[in-house]
């Protein structure tokens, strides 16, 4: 189960692909889609191996990610409340 989630703010990011890079757990790829700047954005590809480390938060240039914790017991409790946050 996932531990982190991470949140993309796609129009902001010039795909330096930094997150990419330094993500320990391999969370990302940058994706084929652009954005309307006409970079590739990451994506998450492997979510499950996410730990909220925010890594990819700090090393981004562009303040375009950021990762927060899950409290596993939570999101189990009440998946429905993952999207209020
Ligand atoms: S929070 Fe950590 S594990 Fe998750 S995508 Fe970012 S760098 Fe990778
Ligand atoms: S580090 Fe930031 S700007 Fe660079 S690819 Fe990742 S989200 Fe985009």
């Amino acid at each position: 189960m996932a531990k982190g989630r991470v949140s993309i703010v796609v129009e902001r990011c010039k795909a330096c692909g930094f997150c990419v890079e330094f993500c320990p757990s391999h969370v990302l790829a940058l994706s084929s889609a652009f954005n309307s700047k006409g970079y590739h954005p990451p994506h998450v590809v492997h979510p499950e191996k996410c730990s909220g480390c925010d890594l990819c938060g700090m090393y981004c240039p562009d303040f375009a990610i950021c990762a927060t914790k899950v409290d596993p017991a939570k999101s189990k409790a009440d998946p429905a409340k993952e999207g209020d946050k």
